[in-house]
């Protein structure tokens, strides 16, 4: 087995172990390309929304955000292009019937093609490789045409008449929509200027056709996006501005930037001005984490043609009206925890023993401090938890009586505590305790009182 493919199955366990993430209706024999976040897992996930928006809403001025709902008018959908072209090139494989995505298969074998190809286009690929596409499941050679699948998620959603067909409500397939179609209401009640932007956080479905790299790609996920309305002539250095400011976000989040870089796309939808993706290198290869596109006003436009209401911007001071372009950041949730695990994962060898530490950025760690007492007498539990109290409430903390304190130690490095409390038996003497560092293991003693100071400092 290669390290690459070690690295994932390692994360795949330890979310499964500790509680990060579990697999969809277990129970029941599982649900494909669903995933559900334990404890773990969904304290990381909040903290990686928190981060998001803070960066994105609350230290910009000019962004606002947004929680639109999951439902929407089935006319947007139509309006976007989703009903008529939101899809991927499905094949499947004759001998053992594993439907897979044409771009996927061809992407294996350095051949580009991407959804934007016509279905000629894409079958005229699959001949040219006959015999070098491979099915990823029994390696055979032999696939039927490519097929356009579309990939937004029908529901029956206020649909009375028993016929699914009819008329379906869609599941958004994507978050920004919602943004768009409430660009007046926003531009109304919140007095904004242009350039101004609406984030929001949510969830979207898609019918993904291979969904075979955990978290990677779902069918039900998460995404972080953000529509900049600037001015035409603006559009592309906004672009730009948008494209170092994300990239430098990653910095933040504690990412190896060597695992980082840009990828240019390189067949452009026929409205886009510019696109490009931040790529992190996953274990199972450089893939997309994020999009950064400038949208030209194709969005804005659409809408005002399906609605028949105007979208435009009016601008008082220079006396000019103008229908905004966009630019827009977009990122899904499941993709930077799977990236953010990726890149914490370490193995360090500590004498005869191997310690698995998550070097989660301080911020993103699930649990920020853990309080172990060294017995569970009760005068050592009673200390310990007044501790916790007086922490847990500006701090996640755990408390943690069972077991070795070595083991104990193991277990909040395996889920990247970046502090550890040992109240001892001298703790009853000093009125201090020991505080360990995640990383350095170094340890030093701090008096009780002095804890909370201590931590501002260290976790802010
Ligand atoms: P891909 O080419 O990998 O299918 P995409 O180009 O279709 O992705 P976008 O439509 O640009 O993706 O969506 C924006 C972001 O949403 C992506 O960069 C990714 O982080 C996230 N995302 C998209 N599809 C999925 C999915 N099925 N599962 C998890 N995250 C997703």
């Amino acid at each position: 087995m290669d390290d690459k493919n070690d690295l994932m199955e390692k994360l795949v366990s330890l979310s499964k172990r500790r509680g990060f993430v579990f697999p969809s209706s277990e129970i029941y024999g599982g649900f494909s390309a669903v995933y559900d976040y334990g404890p773990l897992g969904a304290e990381l996930a909040n903290n990686i929304k928190a981060a998001w928006w803070k960066e994105m809403v609350h230290e910009r001025e000019e962004i606002v955000g947004l929680d639109s709902s999951i439902f929407m008018s089935p006319k947007i959908w139509e309006a976007s292009g989703h009903v008529s072209g939101f899809s991927d090139p499905l094949t499947e494989c004759k001998v053992c019937h594993t439907r897979s995505r044409v771009d996927h298969l061809l992407e294996e074998i350095d051949v580009f093609a991407d959804e934007k190809m016509s279905e000629d286009e894409i079958n005229k690929l699959l001949d040219d490789n006959k015999g070098k596409v491979k099915c990823p499941k029994c390696g055979n050679s032999d696939f039927t045409p490519s097929k356009s699948f579309n990939l937004l998620v029908k529901s029956n959603l206020g649909n009375f008449t028993g016929d699914t067909d009819a008329d379906p409500v869609y599941l958004r397939g994507e978050t920004c929509q919602g943004i768009y179609v409430n660009y007046k209401n926003v531009l109304d009640s919140m007095h904004v200027k242009i350039p101004f932007g609406i984030a929001q956080i949510g969830k979207a479905f898609r019918n993904e056709v291979t969904a075979r790299q955990f978290i990677f790609r779902t069918r039900e996920f998460e995404q972080m996006e953000m529509q900049y309305f600037v001015h035409p002539d603006e559009a592309i250095s906004f672009f730009k501005i948008w494209k170092e400011r994300r990239m430098d976000y990653y910095k933040k989040l504690g990412i190896n930037m060597e695992n980082l870089r840009w990828h240019e796309h390189e067949n452009l939808v026929f409205y886009a001005k510019a696109a490009f993706d931040i790529e992190y290198k996953y274990p199972f290869g450089w893939k997309e984490l994020e999009g950064v596109h400038a949208r030209g006003d194709y969005d804005l436009t659409q809408h005002c043609k399906h609605s028949g209401q105007k979208l435009e911007y009016v601008d008082q001071v220079k006396g000019e009206k103008f229908t905004p372009h966009i630019v827009e950041t977009s990122v899904g949730v499941g993709r930077t925890m799977l990236m953010v695990m990726a890149d914490a994962y370490t193995e360090e060898e500590v004498g005869d023993d191997t310690r698995v530490v998550m070097k989660f950025a301080k911020h993103l760690a699930p649990i920020k401090i853990a309080v172990l007492p060294l017995s569970k007498k009760d005068e050592l539990i009673e200390p310990a938890r007044k501790i916790f109290n007086s922490l847990s409430g500006t701090w996640h903390t755990d408390f943690d009586a069972t077991q070795s304190i070595g083991k104990r130690y193991r277990r909040q490095d395996e889920i990247g505590t970046p502090y550890c409390i040992t109240v001892d038996f001298d703790t009853l003497e000093d009125g201090a305790v020991t505080v360990r560092d995640r990383d350095t293991m170094a340890q030093e003693r701090i008096k009780i009182e002095e804890l909370i100071k201590y931590f501002e400092e260290k976790l802010g």
